[in-house]
């Protein structure tokens, strides 16, 4: 696949991995393509598979860094399964939870049929399997290895009589002090090596940078590794974000489709089945080939949708599912995903990482033939709302406090992601994958980097207090107001609808500010939980209305604007006046003596994206 490179660290790997083409010429070859389709029941490998178990076969170290979800399991299971005539049978695993390690013991058995056994109790079957070293896989704790002296004797024992055909050490980041993850007993494995020179041992990660990777192979002494790391950049994708405002979405999306992607095969996820449905409908109905597909559909229709859109007969699908396809030229978000990667840097959110929707994953079905093509993703704040409504009444019992926290924490990342304007949207995503990606090198392939208008930070403290005044004037008043309405009242409009909360704290005192700062500060202030919606029924009808009140992190931050000034960073359609400074600089502390009293700028300003973590 030439859209995920493989690339090889020079500085520290003279010897170039294998290609594809010369794994596949490897004399091992026909053995592992047939292991892998008969016990692992898979047509073909994924990127740098091949290359891992090759290497592994004949008895190099290796050194793999893959996308979570990427296939590492298969990079060790494979070669434990296939008869290696020079070495005993034996893999050792080495990983750091106990709970993934029976997930994949189970696995192995019950799915493959490979007798595989999790080494933690003392077990004299356990043990006697060991010693005859007749059992492919063993899973052990790095705790185990360093501890358990008996455990030692054992594997020294097996290795004497050549049994131990390979060491893996899986979540090899944990062995580095560099990351963040470091575990104690990882770093006994450093032993490995010198009390069994002749196991080759393979290491796996999926976070890992550059100081990282080379601690790893440093502190496990691999010889001459064979290095395989996989970028998660994917240069041919263009990130592209907008807010979802006025027009419906089914236009704005048929819109685009028309300028840009007439007749060609894209994707389009929804969040709701239903959204699903009526989008498909409506951009038939304006003439784009359009069909829908997702979980709710009979197998059968799933399938003929599925074939349709794969042959070409429709361009585009809108679906909440996994269908590859190589020609992919878009992929349109009609909702916000509720995170960007799915993959946290720690073993904590990996573990729960089987999120349906990753903006990550998702876009990354589009360009898989390499050729450019456009991910473009729609949002609101209504997005992140019904998100985050969506958890708190989330019944399930797997839902921990924790989890939900955590789960809104990521919600919330995926919106500063979506509202953010001055930060690379491709350096944003590849940070969530530890790499540093220099945004010199974006090329204008997202809607960030490539705009045009200039980037301004405004100094939005007054403005922020005076919503929150009117807000707490509002709610003492019994009057209710509609987000739209905020703006509008602190503008001092004078139509109808809105010259009755005249009476209220805070009418007019926005008056010279552009209406679209005004509509971006309400919009943080509710993304930070200052101020919330609340749902109110009319009378008699099906008609909700959001109106606006405080919310639960309104009192610390009233209190934290005596302190520090509120930063907003936006692109105004009209150039600023004088409360604000062209262009990414500081801002201007003199310019706010306007209203309100004069303020240093502080080191350590709010900002638009800064949250309030509640610590417990
Ligand atoms: P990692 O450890 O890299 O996070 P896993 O080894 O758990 O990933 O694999 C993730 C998923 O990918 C598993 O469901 C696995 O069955 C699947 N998978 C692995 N290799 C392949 C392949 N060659 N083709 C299709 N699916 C694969
Ligand atoms: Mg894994
Ligand atoms: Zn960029």
């Amino acid at each position: 696949q030439p859209t995920q490179s493989s690339l090889t660290l020079s500085s520290s790997s003279p010897t170039p991995p294998p290609t594809t083409s010369a794994a596949k010429n490897s004399p091992f070859y026909p053995q592992l393509l047939q292991t892998l389709k008969n016990v692992f029941k898979l047509p073909s490998f994924r990127t740098n598979q091949l290359e891992a178990v090759v290497a592994n076969m004949e008895g190099r170290d290796v050194f793999v860094l893959m996308p979570t979800g990427g296939g590492k399991s298969l990079c060790y299971q494979l070669p434990a399964v296939c008869v290696s005539e020079s070495r005993g049978h034996l893999t050792i695993v080495v990983t750091p939870l106990i709970a993934l390690m029976d997930d994949q013991v189970k696995q192995l058995r019950n799915r493959f049929k490979v007798n595989a056994i999790a080494w933690n109790a003392e077990s004299s079957v356990t043990e006697r399997l060991l010693s005859s070293g007749d059992v492919p896989i063993v899973y052990v704790t790095p705790e185990k290895l360093k501890d358990s002296g008996f455990a030692r004797d054992i594997m020294q024992a097996v290795d004497r009589k050549g049994l131990i055909a390979r060491f893996v050490i899986d979540e090899a980041h944990c062995i580095s002090t560099w990351g963040q993850d470091f575990r104690e007993a990882y770093a006994a494995l450093g032993e490995l090596r010198q009390r069994y020179p002749n196991v080759p041992i393979m290491a796996l990660t999926a976070t890992a940078n550059q100081t990282t990777i080379r601690d790893i192979i440093s502190q496990l002494k691999l010889k001459n590794p064979v290095q395989l790391v996989q970028s998660f950049n994917r240069p041919n994708l263009h990130y592209i974000v907008h807010e979802k405002k006025g027009s419906k979405i089914s236009d704005t999306i048929a819109e685009a489709i028309q300028a840009r992607f007439r007749g060609q095969s894209g994707v389009i996820y929804c969040r709701a089945k239903m959204t699903c449905e009526n989008l498909s409908k409506a951009l038939s109905q304006k003439g784009i080939r359009a069909t829908y597909y997702h979980a709710g559909l009979s197998p059968d229709d799933r399938q003929q949708a599925a074939s349709e859109w794969l042959e070409g007969r429709v361009s585009v699908i809108a679906f909440g599912m996994g269908i590859d396809k190589a020609d992919v030229r878009f992929v349109i978000h009609a909702d916000m995903p509720k995170n960007l990667s799915g993959y946290g840097n720690s073993t904590i959110t990996r573990i729960d990482s089987d999120n349906p929707t990753r903006y990550y994953q998702e876009t990354g079905r589009a360009g898989r033939d390499g050729l450019p093509a456009e991910c473009i993703l729609y949002y609101n704040y209504q997005d992140l709302r019904s998100l985050r409504t969506m958890i708190d009444n989330d019944d399930n019992a797997a839902s921990t406090p924790e989890s939900k926290a955590r789960q809104k924490l990521a919600v919330a990342e995926m919106y500063s992601y979506c509202r953010n304007c001055s930060k690379c949207r491709r350096a944003e995503i590849l940070a969530h994958f530890d790499e540093k990606f220099d945004k010199k090198n974006c090329n204008k392939t997202c809607d960030v980097c490539s705009n045009p208008v200039s980037l301004v930070k405004t100094d939005a403290t007054d403005i922020a207090r005076s919503v929150l005044k009117l807000v707490t004037s509002a709610g003492n008043n019994r009057a209710n107001l509609a987000q739209g309405q905020i703006v509008e009242v602190l503008k001092g409009s004078m139509s109808a609808p809105i010259k009755k909360f005249s009476g209220l704290d805070g009418y007019g005192e926005a008056k010279a500010e552009d209406k679209d700062l005004l509509d971006l500060v309400v919009k943080d202030l509710l993304f930070k939980e200052v101020l919330d919606t609340v749902s109110v029924q009319h009378n008699n009808s099906a008609f909700h209305t959001q109106y606006i009140q405080p919310g639960p992190k309104y009192q610390i931050f009233q209190k934290e604007l005596d302190k520090k000034p509120f930063i907003v960073t936006w692109r105004p359609k009209k150039a600023q006046g004088k409360r604000t400074n062209a262009g990414a600089g500081a801002v201007d502390p003199t310019a706010r003596k306007g209203r309100g009293k004069r303020t240093e700028i502080a080191e350590d300003p709010i900002e638009e994206d800064d949250l309030y973590v509640d610590d417990d």
